[in-house]
């Protein structure tokens, strides 16, 4: 995700004043294709756009790709995150009313059966810290590389919201919809953690997904894979889509879209706007300029499209696989730099993964480090390295002083979960700005070339799998031929020293 990093920093800047005053203080691969079993989804799906609803049922068929039996399997359910009376947070206060300008409004998923793939009916639960978890108990053990096929029947309801998962005045946006497989780690369990508002309070393994989906006429439809066909019935359509390893599943709905393409390679580069922009092929371009450049840098983008879709959204922008939001609020200056910063999301988050709630230090400090390179690379757009790496060390020095002056003291890791971030600005300028100086510093260590191959050593190897810290240093550490541990340790530690 982006964030409008200088008007939270504005807002910021401001209460932290009052409150002071108060208190008196060059290589190219395209991923391999080893991975374990995956998951796959088959989705049937319909949009009513009189009750803003989308329901209908996923076969999922779910591979036990650890070393333990399991006798239930676990679900996010992260639209109950935006029902009346849920604990977590969808957006933080600052951003309330540009998330829901007509006031407050809600959804939810309903799960209405669970059945085995003969029609059987399956036990199941909803539950977790703020019903955001679907478990589903099964007749009998999971083994370890053993799979089972689950029908989950569903109705997703969407809030009046300016959000991933919400309806506005321009765009349906429907992410993070679904019953989605929680991640099991050995020796961890299933991760069950609940939305937040701070961050992309996601985290899913890669899977395959076919989804036909129906929606009414009068809509373009924008959704995460390719699209195979469609095809018309009176006043509506229904499309199927086909992605394979992608990490979750997104579709975007408007009346209002227009788009635009350009071709980088294989890769079909699509940027939707409303009717009546102007600059539909200039940001189409420019998207694809993104995409070559990140291709010669990480390693080829592996999926035959990307779409960058403008849509009413309450931060600057928002990854999904093969689909990124682009607020429409954007400044128009601010707006390549948000479409760099998602696109750069496919190759960190998209295919390598990360726990986003527990490690997002790793996607966003890398998206954000990868614009920088973007605009390093492409000197054209008129934004200079040295000059964005020399704001971000103002802005992050600044940010540590006015948080030492009120409250005495500053947390400065990096590697905490997003529940553990005091405000939505001390998440930000620990994960993007303190994660391009880490990425700045480690270059200037390694020097261009070991660092460059570094990540395209990561890229490589952590490709449609989830990377956690101590993987990254080892990985990084075993790219540069030396050990990093303790000065990437004691970036994320905060113990480093930033002068
Ligand atoms: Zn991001």
């Amino acid at each position: 995700m982006k964030n409008f990093l200088k008007k939270h920093w504005v807002k910021f800047l401001v209460g932290a004043i009052i409150i002071a005053l108060i208190i008196a203080i060059p290589f190219v691969f395209t991923p391999s294709e080893e991975t374990g079993a995956l998951n796959s989804y088959k989705m049937t799906l319909a949009y009513n756009d009189e009750n803003k609803t989308i329901s209908g049922q996923e076969e999922v068929l779910y591979c036990n790709n650890s070393n333990n039996a399991f006798s239930s399997i676990f679900f996010n359910l992260y639209p109950n995150a935006f029902r009346e009376g849920a604990t977590s947070t969808v957006v933080s206060s600052s951003n309330f009313n540009e998330a829901f300008p007509n006031g407050a409004s809600y959804g939810s998923i309903e799960v209405t059966s669970v059945t085995d793939s003969k029609g059987n009916a399956l036990e199941f639960k909803i539950g977790g810290e703020d019903e955001n978890i679907l478990e589903v108990v099964l007749p009998e053990p999971l083994y370890p590389d053993e799979s089972v096929t689950v029908v989950i029947s569903f109705s997703s309801s969407l809030p009046n919201a300016n959000h991933r998962y919400g309806y506005g005045e321009n765009t349906i946006n429907i992410g993070n919809f679904y019953p989605i497989a929680c991640v099991y780690e050995d020796g961890v369990g299933f991760f069950t953690k609940p939305y937040h508002s701070n961050g992309d309070p996601f985290y899913s393994d890669v899977a395959n997904y076919e989804v036909e989906l129906t929606v009414p006429n009068n809509l373009t439809v924008v959704a995460s894979g390719a699209r195979q066909s469609s095809s018309e019935n009176g006043a509506t359509v229904t499309y199927n889509f086909a992605g394979q390893k992608i990490r979750d599943f997104c579709i975007v709905l408007s009346e209002k879209f227009e788009m635009a393409s350009c071709t980088v390679g294989s890769v079909t580069v699509n940027y939707y706007g409303y009717s009546g922009d102007g600059d539909l092929q200039e940001n189409a371009d420019f998207a694809g300029k993104c995409v070559e450049t990140y291709n010669k840098l990480f390693g080829a983008y592996p999926y035959s499209v990307l779409n960058v879709v403008k849509a009413n959204f309450v931060h600057g922008g928002m990854e999904y696989p093969n689909l990124v939001l682009i607020s429409d609020s954007a400044r128009e200056e601010d707006c390549n730099y948000v479409i760099a910063h998602e696109i750069a999301h496919q190759w960190w988050y998209g295919v390598v993964g990360t726990n986003q709630y527990q490690h997002a230090w790793i996607d966003e400090g890398l998206a954000e480090y990868s614009t920088y390179l973007f605009f390093e690379e492409n000197s054209q757009y008129g934004l200079s390295y040295n000059n964005m790496i020399s704001n971000a060390l103002t802005n992050y020095k600044f940010f540590v002083q006015v948080y030492e002056r009120v409250n005495g003291q500053v947390d400065t890791s990096m590697d905490r979960a997003l529940d553990q971030f005091a405000t939505e600005p001390e998440y930000v300028q620990l994960t993007y700005t303190k994660g391009v100086l880490l990425f700045d510093n480690l270059r200037e260590t390694l020097g261009d070339r070991k660092f460059m191959k570094a990540l395209s050593n990561l890229y490589e190897e952590y490709a449609y799998k989830n990377i956690n810290s101590a993987e990254f240093i080892a990985c990084f550490s075993s790219s540069a031929g030396r050990n990093l541990e303790n000065l990437i340790k004691s970036w994320i530690n905060g113990t480093v020293v930033i002068a």
